[in-house]
């Protein structure tokens, strides 16, 4: 496949050299192409090239340079599990340049496990193929649940090997995303005391991403309130599917607001209030509900890269920011209960909303309920007798979720919308297939010990039609059996 040379540009590049280090991707020996996402490229105006397969794979390998394409690793610093560490940046990742797309939209097209560059510290700048696919399964999916997300336009195999705690076959993947400006971008700036640089960042995120603040008098403080206002979505939104995103680090939270950095995330199978899956995250710092904190705590950082920025004097800088990021904490609570209250059904809004959920969140920690197939199963009910055996049979306490839905009953008789109209959009916000981490799995053994991509490709797609019931794809709904669950997720690295 070409790429559409004629819209390809770098306006990172245009930023200077402080900003990256300009470095080709390390050609690799043999690309082969795993999948290209052929709905993607039609949405960025991708399609009316002639598609040449193997040319594709050299493209999203790397190893051929599209015209127009400035390829440069981006520098950035970043919190990791609370520690700052000035140096990382794209140690393993190119940033190619950015796409016009047919709507005016531009689009940032990133390749990961392009080989080393001078950010690449120990590693070896390559990513095995699991991580890769993992990536590919988790991103697509999150798109199609309608969760902002950097997306996935192509997978390869490298046809090289990488040492992890064994030899693996190495793959790369093309990312797609509003931006890969991270909180971490500014932290890099501001641990260098480099204002003018974050001026030059700031304006540069506003220009791209927030064109309707350039207006506004103070533009970096409408900066800060609109990543908090995103976040506070975007957050939402993961705690809305039972997503963790497992390694929540200033340098892995996009100032576009969209999922980015696939790791040791997951989708919650059995409900506990604080899951943890990733093999890292020791002390729980990433927990499912601490995502919302560590939201806050990263904002935090990002409001004191913009400080100055914001008033000359720092005192009444910090004041304001203050003000802003107290703004989070109301606008996630505000976006949690209206998120909660769709999941159950429930349009109009009543006080002792919050206590109702809560209380379900109770019922199903206490009785190990799975977490997607809950909210699945409430969707189908109806408030007056309904079989209710299906759903009660997802609760080790059977009794305690029959008492609730007694309850959540009695509050949905107090709406007046009918069953089957609330049922529909309870349906279009509680969706049936996840990429549950065992069917990730498997996927991702077929391909690294087989060399076998059909499993990856029937789980894909599945994941297409999270939301409509799929004849004949029963087990994609199921949670793990005893022997599948999987216990931890790992980094890519
Ligand atoms: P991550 O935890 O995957 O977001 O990565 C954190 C940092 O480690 C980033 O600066 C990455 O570029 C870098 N990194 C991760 N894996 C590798 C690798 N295999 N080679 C070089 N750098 C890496
Ligand atoms: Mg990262």
């Amino acid at each position: 496949m070409q790429l559409n040379t004629s819209t390809f540009k770098n306006s990172y590049f245009d930023l200077g050299q402080g900003f990256y280090q300009s470095i080709k991707p390390t050609p690799v020996h043999k690309p082969e192409l795993i999948i290209f996402n052929r709905a993607l490229s039609e949405e960025l105006g991708l399609s009316d090239t002639a598609l040449d397969l193997s040319a594709g794979a050299a493209v999203f390998a790397g190893n051929r340079i599209p015209k127009g394409a400035e390829p440069l690793a981006m520098a950035y610093s970043g919190h990791q599990f609370g520690h700052f560490n000035p140096n990382l940046g794209d140690g393993r990742a190119i940033l190619l340049g950015q796409i016009l797309s047919p709507d005016g939209g531009s689009f940032d097209i990133h390749l990961k496990g392009t080989g080393r560059t001078a950010f690449s510290r120990d590693g070896d700048g390559r990513a095995a193929l699991g991580p890769v696919l993992r990536e590919y399964l988790a991103s697509e999916a999150m798109a199609r649940l309608g969760v902002p997300t950097t997306r996935a336009l192509a997978a390869v195999t490298t046809g090289e090997e990488v040492t992890r705690e064994r030899l693996l076959p190495g793959g790369i993947i093309t990312r797609v995303a509003a931006s890969f400006i991270r909180i971490g971008t500014f932290e890099y700036f501001l641990a260098r005391s480099d204002i003018e640089g974050i001026t030059r960042l700031a304006d540069y995120v506003i220009d791209n991403l927030y064109p309707e603040l350039q207006q506004i008098e103070n533009p970096y403080l409408a900066l800060l309130d609109a990543v908090i206002e995103g976040q506070a979505a975007l957050i939402t939104q993961w705690m809305q599917l039972g997503f963790i995103h497992g390694v929540m680090n200033t340098d892995n939270m996009s100032v576009a607001c969209e999922t980015i950095d696939y790791g040791p995330c997951a989708f919650m199978d059995h409900y506990a209030h604080n899951r943890v899956y990733s093999s890292i995250d020791h002390h729980g710092r990433y927990a499912y509900n601490n995502q919302p904190n560590i939201g806050l705590w990263n904002l935090s950082r990002f409001a004191e890269c913009l400080l100055h920025l914001i008033d000359k004097d720092q005192d009444t800088a910090i004041e304001i920011a203050k003000d802003s990021l107290e703004g989070f904490i109301n606008a996630y609570q505000d976006n949690w209960l209206s998120a909660m209250r769709a999941k159950l059904g429930l349009t109009a809004e009543f006080d002792q909303d919050r206590a109702l959920i809560e209380a379900l969140f109770e019922v199903m920690a206490g009785s190990n309920a799975d977490f997607t197939l809950t909210f699945y199963q409430l969707s189908l009910l109806d408030v007056d007798g309904s079989d209710d055996n299906t759903v009660l049979a997802l609760f080790d306490d059977a009794e305690s979720m029959a008492q609730w839905l007694e309850r959540w009953r009695g509050r949905l008789r107090q709406e007046s919308s009918a069953d089957e109209e609330r049922k529909a959009l309870m349906r279009a916000v509680n969706p049936i297939y996840i990429p549950r981490n065992h069917l990730i799995e498997a996927a991702i053994r077929a391909a690294e010990d087989d060399g076998d991509f059909s499993v990856f490709h029937a789980l894909h797609q599945v994941l297409q039609q999270p939301y409509d019931v799929q004849p004949g794809k029963e087990t994609y709904m199921q949670p793990p059996r005893p022997h599948e669950v999987v216990r931890q997720t790992f980094c890519g690295t």
